[in-house]
């Protein structure tokens, strides 16, 4: 049993539904077994868990394990290319290195190289696009169920367009899906996800099988992308006369349910957002990349205001790193700029967009995305060197959430000491 003895920041209620942050300068979370069984002030944790051992954190800000719900496996080594929109993007930077990962040794080079990534910025769940080979995957499942992390994934499906080793037929999807379904769907805290890589490279019959998986398989998920680009909107309404529209290309297919994540969604009908909140999907905005590759701004009011659920997603490698600080801030950085007129946001709502509201699209809430009592204990302590300007700021906040709103400007996996899944130590 332990005792965490910090200053923690979380958002159990939802600031776009009038919540606040709430913020403890000085509370003893109390962890047995990876579960959080009491939150209270340390005097009453240690009279009462006096065998407990006690971790004094209060140097820092402790808050919880930070959940990505877009981030590539096989582009980590192709993060940093700046310059190009999303088609040029994929030719000429992306698509060159997933057909790499055909290699079993660089695919596991590379898996190892991606989840280092994620637990260095403090994320401890992610909704993780696969790779196009059905052994890279199982490499990635492997690695990742050692590491510990709360991972959701599946094979990249694709049957045009594409460069050919990254191509695939119905029947081979099928069959190699299926496979990583029955090895990896519910071991320890991976699932899988069905995943086209998107309907502008995958033919009607394609997504179709992949509806036909998630019917045979109750309980997998669904990522891809959707209205990222406009170029990318026009191609798919080409390809799909008879579709009502980018989103419909799925929700014939049988992909669309609440277990659904969906990339990007820049350029969303409204017709569309009324459907995703119907059926409760979500939507991953992902600032970094729709700014690297000019994508757009993320019409974020409208996904709200429609009763769309939205959680932040890194997009590595068009988005620029692992870290959900920086996402958390160009998000922050896009509203303000969006000359249609963005959502102002606060510190509490960047906290709530990369933590709780991850938990939320991933339907991992009763889990993870607070720190309350009851939840398991996944956290990211952040704690910057003495000195160092973020230190400086934390020091000097005016408030708690002007602390919050320093984190985000400043902080980067460097500042990110320690991080937890289930109470046992993936980083520091
Ligand atoms: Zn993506």
């Amino acid at each position: 049993m332990f005792i965490y003895r910090a200053r923690v920041f979380d958002t159990p209620s939802d600031p776009f539904a009038g919540g606040a942050l709430r913020s403890d300068s000085d509370v003893a979370i109390v962890v047995d077994d990876g579960q959080i069984i009491a939150r209270t002030d340390f005097a009453a944790a240690a009279a009462k868990h006096s065998d407990a051992e006690v971790v004094d954190l209060r140097a820092g800000v402790l808050i919880p394990g930070l959940i990505d719900t877009h981030v590539h496996y096989p582009q980590v080594r192709a993060i940093g290319y700046l310059g190009m929109p999303l088609l040029d993007w994929l030719d000429h930077c992306a698509l060159p290195e997933e057909t790499k990962l055909g290699d079993e040794a660089y695919a596991s080079a590379v898996a190892g190289d991606f989840l280092t990534g994620l637990t260095s910025a403090g994320t401890t769940s992610a909704m993780v696009f696969g790779s196009h080979f059905a052994s890279a995957m199982d490499t990635f499942f492997s690695q990742a169920a050692e590491v510990g992390l709360r991972i959701t994934s599946g094979l990249v499906t694709s049957d045009r367009i594409l460069p050919e080793p990254l191509l695939t037929s119905v029947e081979k999807s099928v069959s190699e899906s299926q496979g990583l379904i029955d090895r990896w769907h519910g071991q320890g805290r991976l699932r899988y996800a069905v995943t086209p890589r998107f309907s502008f490279s995958a033919g009607q019959e394609l997504l179709a099988a992949g509806g036909q998986l998630v019917a045979d398989n109750p309980g997998i998920w669904v990522t891809s992308h959707l209205n990222e680009n406009r170029d990318e909107v026009a191609g798919v309404a080409e390809m799909f006369p008879e579709a009502l529209d980018y989103l419909d290309t799925y929700d014939r297919a049988g992909l669309l349910n609440r277990r659904t994540i969906l990339a990007h969604n820049v350029h969303p009908s409204d017709r569309e957002l009324a459907r995703m909140a119907e059926v409760g999907a979500a939507s991953a905005h992902c600032p970094t990349s729709n700014s690297n590759l000019a994508s757009g701004f993320f019409p974020l009011r409208r996904h709200i205001e429609t009763g769309v659920r939205v959680a932040l997603g890194s997009d590595v490698g068009a988005g620029t790193g692992f870290s959900l600080l920086k996402e958390g801030v160009q998000a922050y950085f896009m509203q303000q700029l969006d000359p249609s007129g963005g959502l102002p946001l606060t510190s509490a709502h960047l906290l709530h967009l990369a933590t709780a509201a991850g938990a939320q699209a991933l339907e991992l809430s009763d889990e993870v995305g607070d720190l309350s009592v009851g939840k398991r204990f996944d956290a990211a302590y952040i704690a910057p060197a003495e000195g160092q300007p973020l230190a400086v700021g934390l020091e000097h906040a005016s408030s708690d959430e002007d602390a919050l709103a320093k984190i985000f400007a400043m902080g980067t996996p460097a500042d990110i000491a320690r991080v937890w899944v289930d109470g046992e130590p993936v980083k520091g």
